[in-house]
């Protein structure tokens, strides 16, 4: 019989064994992966750069059961992460927001440097092995692949949640299922925004800095960052912050095309410009402020004819314009789904979990990482997740072994 099964080769299992083999370098933990690689989502986060946690992991960037999560993290903060990292060769770099980057800046770096360790210590990885059931068989559990029975003392589900597409999973819903835990109910995050608005359409491939602002029935929300018009609706980074706000019901993103001025600052700017360029066609007026083809969409929303001259300009009109530009309304219909999402909300009911990530339904079964009902902004907070719930569960682990002896 083995000492632990991990369900899953990902950011939570790969460190999860490497905390478990160092500590406690006699235990004997299997890790079993479905894919013929380990920790093939990891690859692919921060666009193949891995925003690996971040310098200020505060609670409220956290969602779903937070208080969960900022219980997790006060006991494995942004130092320890950054010394068990440091341990593994993997040193950081700081941007902006307190994102924080391997130094190497190639998210394939950080799952070298788990996978070689998890090898080194003895961590036996069986890949291309999918985990069907488990089942209780006395003190300890039966982990059932297509091909073979794992026996162990402790199975840790750490099959990550929905989001990614191919590289997502419902299994450890059902396994948890079936050992009588709660799952609420899963929806992507962070991801895009489809618009109910031909406009993005005729904006396709369209950046520009704005300030954002969401509200749907319950909830409000106001980034700032990079938009872009996509032919479904709008991206960027601010739209994956807001993104979670959809849920299924009224969803507004409004658009300050020109956060550094005041509605009625662009106004006078509008109509310096008309007076300035008199005999130029309307559809030019914000040549060297505004994208072009920004700029006369703009003007359409505000009932402009652009084929009129500038000289034609009113007080109305510029009032209108001034209006879209600073609230540039978007009708949110839906997102684009698990398959380009980053993030899984909902999952397995933390408060059906000791602070040790231990379920309350069965001793000895534990969950980590995104399958558990906790998902974070963008910004490095998912993977502090994934390290600060693996490290919960080390030392949970380690408690009920000592125990059961
Ligand atoms: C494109 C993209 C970019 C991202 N970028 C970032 C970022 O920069 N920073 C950040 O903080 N977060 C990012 N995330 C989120 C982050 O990747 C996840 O939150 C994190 O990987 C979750 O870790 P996990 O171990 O819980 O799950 P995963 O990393 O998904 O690992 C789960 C593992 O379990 C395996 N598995 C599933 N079912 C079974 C089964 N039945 N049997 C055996 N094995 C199974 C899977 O194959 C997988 O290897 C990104 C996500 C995506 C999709």
């Amino acid at each position: 019989m083995t000492d632990v099964v991990i369900l899953g080769g990902g950011a939570a299992g790969l460190s999860l064994g490497v905390m478990l083999k160092s500590e406690v370098p006699e235990m004997s933990v299997t890790l079993l992966e479905r894919s013929d690689r380990v920790g093939k989502k990891l690859a692919t986060t921060g666009n193949g750069r891995c925003n690996i946690t971040n310098i200020d992991l505060n609670p409220e960037c956290y969602h779903g059961e937070s208080a969960f999560a900022a219980d997790i993290l006060s006991r494995f903060g942004y130092d320890c992460q950054k010394e068990f990292f440091k341990n593994l060769g993997v040193l950081f770099t700081v941007e902006d927001g307190g994102k924080v980057y391997p130094k190497s800046l190639q998210a394939a770096s950080v799952v070298d440097a788990l996978r070689f360790r998890a090898d080194e210590l003895g961590v036996n990885t069986v890949l291309n092995s999918t985990v069907t059931e488990v089942k209780r068989e006395g003190d300890g559990f039966a982990v059932i692949c297509a091909d073979k029975t794992v026996k162990s003392r402790v199975v840790v589900v750490a099959a990550g949640g929905q989001a990614g597409g191919r590289l997502g999973s419902t299994d450890g819903y059902c396994v948890l299922k079936s050992m009588g835990h709660k799952i609420e109910r899963v929806f992507p995050s962070v991801v895009q925004l489809k618009t109910e608005s031909s406009v993005v359409r005729q904006l396709k491939g369209v950046k520009v800095d704005a300030v954002v602002k969401a509200r749907s029935d319950s909830k409000s929300r106001v980034e700032f960052g990079e938009v872009l018009f996509c032919d479904y609706g709008l991206s960027g980074p601010p739209i994956l912050q807001v993104s979670r706000l959809f849920d299924g019901g009224n969803m507004v993103v409004s658009l300050d095309l020109l956060p550094d001025m005041t509605e009625y600052e662009v106004k006078e700017e509008i109509l310096r410009r008309s007076s300035m360029f008199k005999s130029r066609v309307l559809g030019d007026l914000f040549v060297g402020m505004l994208h072009k083809r920004l700029g006369q969409v703009v003007l359409k929303c505000a009932g402009a004819d652009l084929n009129s001259t500038c000289g034609q300009m009113t007080e109305i009109l510029a009032v209108k314009i001034a209006k879209v530009l600073k609230s540039f309304d978007f009708k949110v219909t839906g997102n684009t789904g698990f398959e380009n999402a980053q993030v899984t909300a909902g999952g397995a009911q933390c408060a059906q979990f000791f602070p040790s990530c231990m379920s309350k339904k069965a001793k000895g079964l534990f969950a980590v990482g995104e399958v558990l009902n906790v998902d974070g902004d963008c910004g490095g907070f998912n993977l502090a997740f994934a390290w600060g719930s693996a490290n919960a569960a080390k030392n949970g682990i380690i408690e009920y072994l000592k125990q059961q002896n």
